[in-house]
């Protein structure tokens, strides 16, 4: 069996509400979607994170590596892939592409294989996993304490135990709407708050220490992901768990986060910093450094499945009765396509989600969906 081809789907949609986060903001959703296809017309999926038509043009140049190759060999691919590209590539856009194609490797293999990718990594610890609500985006108009604390309301009466809020734009503002969102949620619920990187070292300590009374899970990307000696500051200086790791890549770049004791809680981005293969290996590394590890989760469906997959493995650290399990990202924003590339959802059930137990991934591509919103 060989692989035969290698094609990527751009697709974007426009948001009916555009949106926006600390330093940037969106009026579209967008993907890049990879499909690897073996003489035998078994069809693997795979989700690249970040800018769609770039990670595209990327892919496509890596098809010259893919072509004829075997395709249950992901592990040998992802090195070829990885040391053509390596000089120019060992964080950002190469990885993002390769992880696209590493997850539809996995899918691959699943499918040729009839099992899921949970159980040719060795089997499934869990079968559901806990979802946390990603939300609560700033819109051109109305009081963000408004329309914020009514947003994560309904996440709680729909039975997400978490909700995450946006923050990353000024300590004074941001304090009082976390404020607002820890009393509109109640006291025990999981509340997790996410600069996006926009703040400095020493707004970072003063947002923290000023919300220290509200029982914050973790304080994501205070400051920004190079500067690994501000992120010990910021875990020193203040008392919430410091989470980050979203715009880092592969196991090097993650050795210097752990090495260094940068960050509580790593946040790989299974479409970003490598793919299932990459993030396997990043998850083990965390465990002897005791690190916690909660993926990245910000996509489609396939990206959804390929988190459920991985989350499915992620090893309990330690195992004990009871013993603390990770959580899944739950983008709860505007998003056309982010079901609907799927022929059946995933979808939560009172804040849970069920690991998918079919063949590799374990989803269907709905091909209409893909046609629709395709801009290639
Ligand atoms: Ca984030």
């Amino acid at each position: 069996m060989k692989i035969v081809e290698v094609r990527t789907h751009v697709l974007q949609a426009p948001l009916r509400q555009p949106f926006s986060w600390s330093f940037d903001g969106t009026a579209t959703r967008s993907a890049c979607l990879v499909e690897i296809e073996t003489d035998d017309g078994v069809i693997g999926w795979g989700e690249c994170f970040g800018p769609a038509p770039l990670n595209a043009a990327i892919v496509q140049s890596f098809k010259k590596h893919l072509i004829g190759a075997d395709p249950c060999a992901s592990e040998a691919i992802w090195q070829t892939l990885y040391n053509r590209f390596r000089d120019q590539g060992q964080k950002g856009l190469a990885i993002t592409a390769l992880s696209g194609v590493d997850i539809a490797l996995w899918d691959l293999r699943g499918k040729v294989s009839d099992l899921p990718i949970y159980r040719l990594m060795g089997g499934l610890l869990r079968t559901r996993v806990q979802a946390y609500a990603t939300g609560t985006y700033r819109r051109d108009t109305g009081d963000p304490l408004d329309y914020i604390v009514e947003e994560v309301k309904e996440y709680a009466s729909q039975g997400f135990d978490g909700v995450k809020v946006k923050i990353g734009r000024d300590v004074d503002r941001d304090a009082e709407l976390i404020r607002a969102v820890r009393a509109a949620i109640g006291p025990s619920r999981k509340l997790m708050i996410d600069a996006n990187h926009g703040y400095d070292t020493l707004e970072a300590i003063a947002l923290g220490r000023k919300i220290a009374d509200l029982n914050i899970e973790w304080f994501e990307e205070p400051v920004v992901p190079e500067d690994l000696a501000s992120y010990r500051e910021v875990r020193r200086g203040q008392p919430i768990p410091v989470a980050g790791g979203e715009c880092e890549f592969t196991r090097w770049g993650f050795l210097n986060i752990l090495t260094s004791r940068s960050m509580d809680i790593i946040q790989p981005d299974t479409c970003a910093a490598g793919g299932l293969s990459e993030c396997k290996k990043i998850a083990d590394m965390a465990t002897a450094f005791g690190i916690r590890y909660v993926p990245h989760v910000w996509g489609t469906g396939v990206s959804l499945a390929a988190a459920l997959q991985l989350l499915a493995v992620l090893p309990h650290t330690p195992l004990r009765f009871n013993p603390r399990e990770p959580l899944l990202e739950f983008d709860r924003s505007e998003h056309a396509f982010r079901q609907e590339i799927l022929t059946e959802p995933l979808e939560h059930e009172n804040g849970w989600v069920k690991i998918p137990t079919g063949a590799g991934l374990g989803i269907e591509i709905n091909r209409d969906t893909l046609r629709k919103y395709s801009v290639d």
